[in-house]
């Protein structure tokens, strides 16, 4: 069956002129976290935090193609980082929760996610490294009646200035060479909790925070799924969200391009619009297709995606190729705004900075690239 329907098209109206009324004049004041707090219960209203949830747990019920078309949509937004800061919230989060959590955490965490009363982020990395989880991993959860003492640090995490939740790899043997970690969700409200914001060069939309955890108590009823299977868990949550936001980055790939496209249309050069130059209508050609490549790639596998089929390797292929394409696509389209590009305030500068994370964040190009290699038995 065909990834969109009629009733997905509809949304996709509705979402579209809601971005571009409500969202899009006000992209400049959401680099302000404390904006984009306020913004997840205007989502939430909208129905945007559970459009693949359950109804009985407070969602709207619908398919994975859903969260493909406001994913979509959301570049019109003018805000990579509204996208990102959404998306671990939504499709890692809460879909971690409703997979492997307890009827308990459905019920009572869940729609509270869903209404975006509460924010939600995840926390694997540490200040000793994002790549090697399983060697990195310090944060430690040691056993205490019904509850769990955590202590330790997470480092670049996206939404964790903000997050009245934070699901936390945590390190539940002290042997360093076991792959036993457990998933917690973590009250920020909890004692000997506290978070501080990272500055960033780029998705300030999106609050990255560095994590302390202080002899944090947290009862064992807040674990997620296995206590020892938490490294599983987080990857497979991982690739709903690497390729929701392929998806996202896709989208503003192209609005950029459109962008680009007026603006070699009016910009004169030796007494004739840019885009007469042959080099330039190349480049344009070139980059049209290769968005076009990717839109087409992306969509097949968030197809398979909603068919029930993780296709983990085409999603750790897309990862690296199509990031690093739109990573390219849109330094080209900087390129052919000259100066005007250039200028901090100019929306192609934004995306060009806000793009750069694409290749780091939710696992870095190299790495997906030995996934790759991996699957290919190499
Ligand atoms: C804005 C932002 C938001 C983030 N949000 C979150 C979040 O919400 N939750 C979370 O847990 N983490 C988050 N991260 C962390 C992110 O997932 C890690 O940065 C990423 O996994 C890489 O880890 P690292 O930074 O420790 O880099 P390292 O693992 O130290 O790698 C550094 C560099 O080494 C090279 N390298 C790494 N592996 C290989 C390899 N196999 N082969 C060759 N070269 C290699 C690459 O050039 C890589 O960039 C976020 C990061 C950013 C920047």
């Amino acid at each position: 069956m065909a990834l969109f329907r009629e009733e997905h098209e509809r949304f996709r109206r509705e979402v579209r002129e809601l971005i571009e009324k409500k969202l899009a004049p006000r992209a400049a004041e959401f680099e302000d976290p404390q904006k984009v707090r306020a913004l997840f219960r205007q989502f939430g209203s909208w129905g945007w935090l559970g459009l693949s949830v359950p109804a009985e747990y407070g969602g709207r019920g619908g398919d994975f193609a859903y969260d493909v078309v406001l994913a979509e949509e959301m570049p019109r937004a003018r805000s990579l980082g509204l996208g990102t800061s959404l998306g671990v919230h939504s499709q890692v989060v809460t879909h971690l929760l409703l997979k492997h959590g307890t009827e308990a955490h459905r019920r009572e965490i869940v729609p509270a996610l869903v209404r975006g009363e509460k924010i939600a982020g995840v926390a694997g990395t540490e200040p000793s490294g994002g790549t090697d989880l399983v060697r990195s991993v310090q944060c430690t959860a040691v056993s205490d009646g019904d509850f769990w003492v955590i202590s330790g640090e997470k480092k670049f995490i996206t939404n964790g200035p903000i997050a009245d939740y934070v699901l936390a790899l945590v390190r539940t043997s002290p042997n360093v060479a076991t792959t036993s970690f457990a998933l917690v969700l973590v009250p920020t409200d909890v004692p000997g909790f506290e978070a501080s914001p990272l500055r960033t060069m780029g998705i300030k939309a999106s609050p990255t925070g560095w994590l302390k955890f202080r002899e944090c108590r947290v009862p064992k009823s807040m674990t997620v799924g296995k206590p020892n299977l938490g490294t599983m868990y987080l990857m497979n949550g991982l690739l709903r969200e690497r390729l929701v936001l392929a998806v996202c980055a896709v989208a503003l790939a192209d609005l950029v391009l459109q962008e680009t496209i007026a603006r070699v249309r009016a910009r004169m050069i030796f007494g004739h619009p840019l885009a007469e130059l042959q080099t330039v209508r190349h480049r344009i050609a070139e980059m049209a297709a290769e968005i076009e490549a990717n839109r087409r790639f992306v969509r097949s596998v968030a197809e398979s995606y909603r068919d029930g089929r993780v296709e983990g390797k085409e999603i750790c292929m897309i990862k690296f190729h199509v990031m690093e394409s739109v990573q390219r696509v849109v330094g080209q389209c900087l390129q052919l705004h000259g100066a005007e590009g250039f200028l901090e305030d100019n929306w192609i500068s934004r995306v060009f900075r806000d793009t750069r994370v694409l290749t780091i964040g939710g696992g870095v190009s190299e790495a997906m690239k030995d996934l790759v290699a991996g699957y290919l038995r190499l």
